[in-house]
């Protein structure tokens, strides 16, 4: 075992404070990666709050990761030692049941490990994150990263950008189809941006007047600001699919609302409570409620590399460390422009 620096939370109530851990020794599969950059997803947030019950302490947060090799394994055939590289939700997952053999590790019927607040395959040895000086990862859970991208703007792609990506072309969204996107962060943006670039006309659904302009920057081709009640009456039975990004509880029969018949509302947020569902929100217009989680590896690298080749990267604000408290408050307000992303050589 190595010791290595991180950020952790030590309970559900307290901040995150420095925290000394051990990581394992580089097996003969494994791939080090000294980390640059990790990205701050809403997710950090709930799961050190323990919003979604169940979360394991001491937490090391952190699962949009960037960094470079810096050792390999005897046997690690597909990374070099000073290439980039990146580790995303998913350390490792069962490889045998079905969903893992088609590449969708993210619903792995045996138990996938998760970057962190998650065991390993062994199911006793807790996964710690990238809010840390360097991770070792199995390689086939280890993304390659293309050097022609700021990679600030990169380390979001992978949480937001393969969570939106992901079920965008799961359902095969594109020119034709009237897309909302509700709620303008991390996960929004990158919506946004992904939706426009596979052809499809986007309405951003926002609370914040503020974010208007920026939606607009963003390529979104309309902006509804969802409490004002006329301008909401301009996209009833409107969209062929919403995706829901909101971390707060919500109202998902209004949405449901806006949908034509036969519409989708794409769950990828995860408010802490349950959402309250009329039957009529859904039968009225023959109308579905979906959810889509992350996305398995042979994916995420698809997405990595569609993002290399169109010029797509996530809008950041680079934090120190040591402001992550506070860009945790500011994340609670919905007052992210569009992903926080620590710079790890402030740790
Ligand atoms: P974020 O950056 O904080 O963005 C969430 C946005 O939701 C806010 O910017 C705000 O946008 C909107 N919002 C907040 N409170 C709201 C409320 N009460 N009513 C309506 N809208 C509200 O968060 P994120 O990192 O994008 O994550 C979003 C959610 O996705 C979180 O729950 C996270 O855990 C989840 N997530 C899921 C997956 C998955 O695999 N499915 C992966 C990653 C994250 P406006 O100001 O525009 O209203
Ligand atoms: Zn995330
Ligand atoms: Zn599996």
């Amino acid at each position: 075992m190595t010791e290595t620096k991180g950020y952790a939370a030590q309970d559900a109530k307290t901040s995150l404070a420095p925290w000394n851990f051990q990581r394992r020794e580089v097996g003969p599969h494994d791939v080090q990666i000294d980390i640059l950059y990790c990205g701050v997803c809403h997710s950090d947030l709930h799961q050190i709050h323990d919003e979604w019950g169940g979360s394991i302490f001491p937490m090391v947060p952190g699962h949009e990761i960037i960094g470079r090799v810096s050792k390999i394994g005897t046997q690690v055939k597909n990374f070099k030692v000073g290439e980039l590289a990146g580790v995303g939700c998913l350390v490792d997952s069962c490889r045998e049941c079905e969903n893992c053999k088609h590449g969708l590790e993210q619903y792995c019927t045996g138990g996938q490990s998760y970057t962190y607040n998650s065991y390993e395959q062994d199911k006793k040895t807790i996964t710690y994150g990238g809010y840390s000086k360097f991770i070792v990862t199995h390689e086939d859970f280890v993304l390659h990263i293309s050097e022609k991208l700021p990679i600030k703007g990169v380390a979001p792609l992978l949480c937001a950008g393969i969570t939106t990506y992901s079920p965008l072309r799961h359902w095969k969204i594109g020119k034709g189809h009237k897309v909302g996107v509700l709620g303008l962060g991390g996960l929004g943006h990158m919506a946004v941006k992904f939706a426009v670039a596979f052809g499809a006309e986007v309405t951003m659904l926002s609370t914040s007047a503020s974010k208007e302009k920026d939606a607009k920057k963003l390529g979104a081709h309309k902006f509804v600001l969802t409490s004002d009640a006329e301008s909401l009456k301009t996209v009833k039975g409107y969209f062929d699919f919403i995706v829901d990004t909101v971390s707060a509880p919500h109202d998902y029969n209004l949405y449901l609302s806006l949908l034509k018949t036969d519409g989708i509302q794409i769950c990828v947020g995860v408010p802490p409570t349950p959402a309250q569902i009329f039957g009529f929100s859904l039968l009225a217009g023959r109308k579905s409620l979906a959810g889509s989680s992350i996305g398995g590896l042979p994916e995420t690298q698809e997405m990595l590399d569609y993002c290399a080749e169109h010029n797509i990267i996530s809008d950041v604000e680079i934090i120190n460390i040591k402001d992550i408290n506070s860009a945790y408050e500011r994340m609670l307000k919905g007052d992210v422009r569009y992903r926080f992303v620590i710079d790890m050589a402030t740790l």
